[in-house]
Formats: structure tokens, C-alpha cells, sequence
């Protein structure tokens, strides 16, 4: 009998049926799962799919990973109602300093930038992104419109007539009138749209790690300029009376990989003479977690039906914290466009809509992109040109207090 019955189980029964949408995100990071809150809020029919597991607020555990979020960022999560889960966690940023740590026999360039200097009390937040992903994923679970598929896999997608067909890797069919792509830099929903990148691998890696240190922060994100890339500090909360920060610490891949291999008396040392002992006597609250870093860029922000954001558009370096920050800026741009046109009618999907995007998007975008990329590459060179011109941009920037503003609302602001 077995061999001539074709059982079917309640899942792939349900797997069959096809999924309708208005909008299907592929990527539920903090960009993708942002948007669909955003959309599905003011009424939109979304579905969400992402590869990763839910994770519930009272399961998030601390890592390594922390975002720091600018006034406008912040403002954003205040205005989605999210602020309030992940406040107590987050640490106000008054002041970013910036030490020239470059030259072994000259002392240290230290220029700090205040927040006050620019009328803000805190120039932002640094956020545990682990809890923001999850204070999302339970906001988007009370939006009766959200779809929220996890962990499931977008496999491949296609444009029929005025709408998009997709497939998931377990079969399962998806339609909608456009396709988001916030799937990552690796993106799929990229690829599949026919959508190049020009990618810059620098050689470099990201090492991040949270600890623990005897002295208070108050409030200052401190960025090191040494020779294999910036070692940057950026203050968190006290936990139970216990001083902590977030580590972003770029290396060369082999060096960052042999730091890696160090154990937790070697690595707490490497750490102790980077701060400078600012903080104190350091000592590791996360294991060290290492991210490749790149500059990437999409050439094209839209396809037929298909827009995308966040890393699946842009990546660049944590230097000067903009990645999320832009991203942000992404939602904002397509939600507004996208319930603007369902309000009064028109197809989500069509080109006129989605060319709205792109032109809106682009300035902000590449300026960031390429803005970073140079940064980056001015502050990682070890050159002794490039080495003394920076010491001396340093200086000449901190004795013109008009400039200074100038470069700290352009940190801070879309271009
Ligand atoms: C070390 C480091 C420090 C940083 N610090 C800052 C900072 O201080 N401030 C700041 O603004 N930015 C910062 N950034 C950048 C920021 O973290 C990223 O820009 C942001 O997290 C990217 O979000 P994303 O959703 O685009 O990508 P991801 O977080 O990679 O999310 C993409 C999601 O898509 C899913 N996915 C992939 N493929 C598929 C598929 N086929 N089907 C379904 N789902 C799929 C993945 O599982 C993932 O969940 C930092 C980055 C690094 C590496």
C-alpha cells in the first residue's frame, strides 16, 4: 500500500497554498523587519521572510554587537514606539573623541566633539542590536497585517504581469506587487534581479567584544587611530554597578585572526594598552566575534517590481557608525512612498513608484558610501605622509570651531 499512496502532511498542504501580499521583504534584520512595521501599521498586507530564527526578548543574550544610532535614528524608533524597549539597555553618547594613536614617538592628537556644540544633549544611543531585532520581532507580532516567515529562505523569484512570484526553498509560493530586497550583502533578491555591485575588500576585519572596565566612560565613544585601522570604544549602560563598553577594533585579516587566536589574559592585555588605561583596568564580558569589512554599493537601487535597501544596496565601514544609520533613512524613503501610492490607489510595484525611491535615495547613499570609503582609508594607512596629515588635519579642525560643527552635523544628517 505504501508505495502506491502519496501521503501529504498538514505542512505541505498548507505550503501549497499561496501566500498573497502587498509587499514581500526578504530579510528580517533591523532594515527589513523596520519597513514591515512601518508599512503594516498604516494597514499594508506584508510578508516578512528571514532565515533566522525568532528570537524572544526575554531569550536575547548579550554579544558583541552594538549599533550606534544618531538623534535622526533614534527619533525614528521613538516614532515606531520602540524606544521604550531597548532605552534601559542603551547608553546616551555626549561626546566622540578622536585620538591619533598612529605614531609611536610623538604624543597623541585629541580632538573631542561635543554634542552640546550643535544644540543636541546627546549626539545618540549606542543599542544592543540583538535586543532591537527582538523588541521588532514582538511589535510586528501584534500587527494582525504581518506575515512573518522565520526561518524560512527565499529561493528564487520571478515578474509575472503586475506581479511578483516567489519561492521559498521549501516550496512554498509567495505573491506580491513588489519584491524588497533587505536581505544582507549577499543578497539573493539582488542577484536574482539582475542587480551588480562594485565591491572594495580593504583586507580588513572587525573584531567586537563588550567589557568591562573599573573606570567610568561619561558618555564618550573614543575612536583610536593606529596603523592597522581604528580600535574604537563606544560606552553601554552600567550593569549592576559594573562600568561597560562595546569594542569595534579593525585590524588586517591575518592580524585580527591571530588576535583571535589569543587567549583571555593575552586578549584583555592587547585591549588594556589600546584604551590607554581612559577606562581603567579592562577585562572581557563577551567572547571576541570577528566581521569581514567591505565597501559595497549596488548599481542600482530598483529592478522590475524588485526595490532595495539597507546592506542589500550598501555596505561600508563601522568607521563613523553610518550603516544602520542610513538604512533607517532607507525605510523612511520607501514607506513613505509606498503607502502614498496604495493610498491613493496606485500599483506599489509600478516603475513610476519605485523610480521615486531610487532618485530619493541615491545622493544620500553614494555620498555616504564614498565618504566612508576615503575616511577609511585616510585613517587605516600608515603612510608617514598620510600619518602627519592627519595629525595635522586633527588639529586644525579642533582649533576651527566653525568647521567642526560643520563635519559634526554632516556625520549626523542625510547629505
Ligand atoms: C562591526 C560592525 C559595527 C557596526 N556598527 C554600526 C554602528 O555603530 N552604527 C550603524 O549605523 N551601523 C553599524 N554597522 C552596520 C550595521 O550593523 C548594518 O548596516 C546592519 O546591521 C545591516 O542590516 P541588514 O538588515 O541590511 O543586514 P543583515 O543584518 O545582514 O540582515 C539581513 C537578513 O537577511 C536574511 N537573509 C539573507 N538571505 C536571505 C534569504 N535568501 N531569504 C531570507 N532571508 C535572508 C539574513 O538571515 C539576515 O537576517 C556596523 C557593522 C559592523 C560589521
Amino acid at each position: 500500500m505504501r508505495g502506491k499512496l502519496r501521503f501529504i502532511s498538514v505542512n505541505s498542504v498548507v505550503k501549497a497554498l499561496m501566500i498573497t501580499a502587498d509587499i514581500l521583504i526578504i530579510g528580517g534584520g533591523v532594515p527589513g523587519l523596520s519597513l514591515a512595521l512601518k508599512l503594516g501599521r498604516a494597514g499594508a498586507n506584508v510578508c516578512v521572510i528571514d532565515t533566522e530564527k525568532v528570537i524572544k526578548m526575554k531569550d536575547v543574550e548579550l554579544t558583541g554587537r552594538t549599533v550606534a544610532l544618531w538623534d535622526g535614528s533614534v527619533q525614528i524608533l521613538r516614532d515606531a514606539g520602540l524606544w521604550d524597549f531597548v532605552a534601559d539597555y542603551s547608553q546616551p553618547i555626549e561626546t566622540l573623541r578622536i585620538i591619533d594613536d598612529s605614531s609611536k614617538r610623538m604624543e597623541p592628537v585629541i580632538i573631542d566633539f561635543e554634542a552640546r556644540d550643535i544644540g543636541l544633549d546627546v549626539f545618540g544611543y549606542n543599542v544592543p542590536v540583538a535586543r532591537l531585532r527582538a523588541a521588532l520581532v514582538e511589535a510586528i507580532a501584534s500587527v494582525k497585517t504581518i506575515n512573518h516567515i522565520a526561518p524560512a529562505r527565499l529561493k528564487d523569484y520571478c515578474v509575472d504581469g503586475g506581479r511578483v512570484l516567489a519561492t521559498l526553498e521549501d516550496d512554498a509560493k509567495i505573491e506580491a506587487r513588489v519584491i524588497i530586497g533587505a536581505d544582507g550583502r549577499r543578497s539573493i533578491t539582488r542577484s536574482i534581479a539582475g542587480i551588480d555591485v562594485s565591491e572594495q575588500d580593504y583586507g580588513q576585519s572587525a573584531i567586537t567584544c563588550i567589557i568591562n572596565h573599573t573606570k567610568p566612560h561619561l558618555g564618550v565613544s573614543t575612536e583610536h587611530h593606529r596603523p592597522g585601522g581604528p580600535f574604537t570604544t563606544v560606552p553601554m549602560p552600567d550593569v549592576d554597578g559594573q562600568h561597560q563598553s562595546a569594542v569595534v577594533w579593525m585590524e588586517q585579516h591575518d592580524t585580527a585572526d591571530q588576535f583571535m587566536r589569543f587567549d583571555k589574559q593575552n586578549f584583555e592585555s592587547a585591549l588594556q594598552e589600546r584604551t590607554r588605561g581612559a577606562l581603567g583596568k579592562v577585562t572581557l564580558a563577551t567572547n571576541p566575534q570577528v566581521w569581514p569589512i567591505i565597501t559595497q554599493h549596488s548599481h542600482a537601487l530598483i529592478a522590475p517590481r524588485c526595490a532595495l535597501m539597507a546592506e542589500a544596496a550598501h555596505v561600508m565601514s563601522p568607521i563613523g557608525a553610518q550603516g544602520l544609520n542610513l538604512s533607517l533613512r532607507d525605510v523612511v524613503s520607501l514607506s513613505d512612498i509606498l503607502l502614498n501610492a496604495m493610498q491613493v490607489g496606485e500599483d506599489a510595484g509600478s516603475e513610476k513608484i519605485l523610480k521615486a525611491y531610487g532618485r530619493q535615495r541615491r545622493g544620500d547613499i553614494q555620498s555616504r558610501v564614498y565618504g566612508i570609503d576615503l575616511l577609511n582609508r585616510f585613517v587605516s594607512n600608515d603612510k608617514i605622509t598620510l600619518r602627519a596629515l592627519r595629525r595635522l588635519g586633527l588639529k586644525t579642525l579642533d582649533g576651527l570651531p566653525m568647521l567642526k560643527e560643520i563635519a559634526m552635523m554632516h556625520a549626523l544628517k542625510p547629505s
